[in-house]
């Protein structure tokens, strides 16, 4: 069977790890990435063998100049390919939407656009089935991604009268030099913060969130709180149920895993099968869970920019009805070493 043609539009953190992670599938391919300037990220794309468009002729004027190899405009790209990924910052992609439907393609946006631009947004773990054939889909983002994985889990396993997440979030990505904070904690003064409702466009559980930035790159860290309608006998149980859930993995503070950096230092150390230090799968910390009665405290550590490649990979598959969830998963777990 061919391949399925994959256009990558946006070609930044998530983009360029998409685009990467599309290349080691065996039923994908990536034909073109979009990149709006000719810096040492479209130059890299070109050394890693990727064809590199722009959205316009101007764009096409300033590669020129910069010596930096280009094919052609974006919407040539995207007649010739099947699929979409739209990974162009957050809102940008919604632009993007009238030309996708004029062209006729199918779309995946991420998280960064609201739930309304697609026909169904996407976890591959909770709700796969959803997005089966749909012209537009949109993964949800990284923080809703880590949510979705782990009270998916617990809810298929106990069943959630209630949540509370306190969600720590990193201020920039480590290539962004203009937004912070630098010295501040910065609290969302609005509760439920966007992410609880954002959930609920993918698994239906009742939940309250609470977000704070935090002056730190690396990763986002969730504290989070269930109140379980049938609790287990003890917390080795949910251990034992987060070791068999997919793309969760448990961590131990006495292992020397205290902060976000030694989970991060781990991922630098152990970057040689993925080809990069990116953390699909959610940590979450064995040995610091509490259950009371039947509230069930626990805390997970997101790699915001990778948790949601392999997700992103499934939903492609989704759309194009390639295979089923658990198929699908298996197949994007393998490919891209995920424990
Ligand atoms: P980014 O800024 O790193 O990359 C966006 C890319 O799109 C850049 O290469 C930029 O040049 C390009 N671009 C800008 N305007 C464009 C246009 N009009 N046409 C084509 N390309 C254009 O952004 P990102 O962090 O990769 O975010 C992309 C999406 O993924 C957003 O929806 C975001 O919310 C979501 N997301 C981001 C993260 C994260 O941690 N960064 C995690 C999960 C989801």
């Amino acid at each position: 069977m061919a391949k399925v043609k994959v256009a990558i539009n946006g070609y930044g953190v998530i983009g360029k790890r998409v685009a990467e992670a599309v290349q080691k599938q065996d039923d994908m391919e990536v034909v073109g990435v979009v990149k709006t300037s000719p810096n040492y990220i479209a130059q890299t794309a070109v050394e890693k063998g990727f064809k590199v468009y722009v959205p316009d002729s101007n764009g096409l004027e300033r590669f020129k100049s910069a010596g930096v190899p280009c094919e052609g405009l974006s919407e040539d790209l995207f007649k010739d390919c099947d699929v979409i990924l739209d990974c162009t910052p957050g809102k940008v992609g919604a632009t993007y939407k009238e030309l996708y439907t004029r062209l006729g393609k199918k779309a995946i946006y991420q998280g960064g656009e609201k739930p309304e631009v697609a026909e169904a947004s996407f976890t591959a773990q909770v709700n796969y089935d959803k997005s089966v054939g749909k012209q537009f889909v949109r993964v949800v983002s990284c923080n809703t991604t880590g949510l979705a994985r782990t009270l998916n889990a617990i809810n298929n396993a106990y069943g959630i009268e209630d949540t509370r997440a306190i969600l720590i979030r990193r201020g920039p990505d480590p290539d962004d030099i203009k937004t912070g904070p630098v010295n501040a904690i910065v609290p969302e003064t609005k509760i439920p913060s966007h992410q609880g409702p954002d959930l609920q466009t993918v698994l239906d559980v009742p939940i309250e969130t609470i977000a704070i930035k935090v002056p730190t790159t690396l990763m986002h860290m969730h504290v989070v709180t269930v109140k379980l309608k049938n609790p287990p006998k003890d917390v080795s149980e949910v251990v034992e149920m987060f070791n068999k859930a997919p793309r969760i993995v448990l961590i131990n503070g006495k292992d020397g895993f205290k902060s976000t950096a030694h989970i991060m230092d781990w991922a630098r150390d152990h970057s040689e099968a993925r080809g990069r230090d990116d953390l699909y799968e959610i940590r979450v910390w064995g040995d610091a869970m509490s259950l009371r009665g039947n509230e069930l405290t626990f805390m997970q550590a997101i790699h915001n920019e990778s948790d949601v490649v392999p997700e992103t990979v499934d939903a492609i598959r989704a759309v194009m009805e390639l295979c089923d969830a658990k198929t699908s998963i298996e197949k994007t777990d393998k490919a891209l070493s995920i424990a």
